[in-house]
């Protein structure tokens, strides 16, 4: 697939080869383990790869067709493992690039299980994190860099507190001194932030989220430049992880429309967020596309667009106060994960050890789905009425 053609374009065709598909538009969904050889000499010259039948570890056309067609939406990727869910493939790019006696610098704004994993599992393999500002300037982070740094992990903007990170400048000064970078690019996809061609060498979706886009899929991604692609793609096999076929094939069904999703996501949400941006109850936005935003400027500079979820502040009132608006929210479901059709709303609790911000009162969390936004905004609405 020529690299010239537009994201749109790339969306619908990705993945579909002619002899993965049949007749068919899409390739089928197929269940299997076991692959069949002719006979043992052709069994013998197996191994896995893309396109190459070995066993159901490694995948058949169901899985193929998807991991195509992310690393086609990734200008400079040389491929993509896939794993079970998306805290899978955070674990398995992280272990795929630390050694023991490693250190690693993990920006303090991270989904939670990710900073789970470093400070439980990593730990105890003798490998070191420490946490960073998300708000940490590449110089600063080059003045952070100690002899045993090996890796930096960014997430931008953060899924709970949204600060933006100079990526490119952080990846820039990463590999001069020949340190891997690592960004859970969840929020923004490939559409909105293509990681790779900002110099980024892993970059790790959460398919769960807006690729899946229906709440009803687990998986996760990891597309590599080519100096890492066959190490993170050796690290989740020998770690036993695969997509299942139900999952990556329904993954591979959401990416044709996630264009279209996005953009009504992006629109609801800037609609729900300029509302409440002008509430006398809520203190603070915390979204990428307003200047309230820490790190706004770099999504200015970076991103071709924003996604639906943000947080804002509730203006005084305590925890249970917030918790209590969120009770009363009608339309919202509350629950984990994001991306999908339907809104949601959370109490935002992030855990900070290297930073300690004030955002200026309890946090929500929205996640804004497909809903009309006057109807999000009318139960937004009446639910503030009431507060605190
Ligand atoms: C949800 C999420 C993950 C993990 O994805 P799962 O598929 O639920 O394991 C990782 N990173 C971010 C930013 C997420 O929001």
């Amino acid at each position: 697939m020529a690299e010239d053609k537009k994201l749109d374009t790339k969306l619908v065709t990705g993945g579909r080869r002619a002899e993965w598909r049949g007749k068919l538009v899409s390739p089928p969904v197929d269940r299997g383990s076991t692959i069949l050889f002719d006979d043992v000499a052709e069994l013998r010259a197996a191994g896995p790869g893309l396109g190459k039948y070995y066993y159901g570890l490694h995948g058949w056309p169901t899985q193929w067709a998807l991991a195509e067609a992310l690393t086609e939406l990734e200008p400079g990727a040389a491929g993509t493992a896939l794993a079970e869910t998306g805290l899978a493939a955070v674990t398995a790019a992280l272990t795929a690039v630390l050694e023991t006696g490693d250190e690693l610098l993990m920006v303090d704004s991270v989904y939670g299980p990710t900073r789970r994993f470093c400070d439980v599992v990593l730990k105890r393999f003798g490998i070191s994190t420490r946490y960073y500002d998300p708000l940490t300037s590449s110089e600063g982070l080059k003045a952070m860099l100690g002899g045993k740094t090996r890796a930096i992990f960014l997430e931008s903007p953060g899924s709970q507190t949204f600060e933006v990170q100079d990526v490119p400048g952080i990846c820039a000064m990463a590999r001069r001194r020949g340190i891997v970078t690592l960004l859970d690019n969840t929020w923004a996809t490939p559409l909105l932030f293509p990681a790779i061609a900002n110099g980024v060498d892993i970059s790790i979706q959460a398919l769960s989220k807006y690729v899946g886009g229906h709440s009803d899929l687990l998986l996760g991604s990891i597309t590599a430049n080519s100096e890492w692609y066959e190490r993170v793609q050796r690290a989740t096999w020998d770690f036993g992880h695969a997509a299942a076929a139900d999952d990556a094939w329904l993954s591979a069904r959401g990416l044709r429309t996630l264009a279209v999703r996005l953009k009504r996501h992006e629109e609801s949400t800037l609609k729900v967020a300029c509302w409440l941006a002008e509430q006398q109850k809520v203190a603070r936005l915390l979204h990428p596309a307003f200047e309230s935003c820490p790190g706004h400027e770099f999504w200015k500079r970076d991103f071709k667009g924003s996604a639906g979820l943000f947080s804002f502040a509730l203006d005084g009132g305590d925890p249970a106060a917030r918790d209590r608006f969120i009770d009363k929210l009608e339309l919202f479901g509350i629950g984990y994960s994001w991306g999908g059709f339907e809104s949601l709303a959370t109490p935002a609790e992030p855990t900070r050890t290297a930073s300690n911000p004030d955002w200026g009162g309890p946090l929500v969390r929205l996640q804004i789905g497909l809903e009309d936004p006057d109807d999000l905004i009318a139960d937004l609405s009446t639910a503030l009425e009431v507060y605190p």
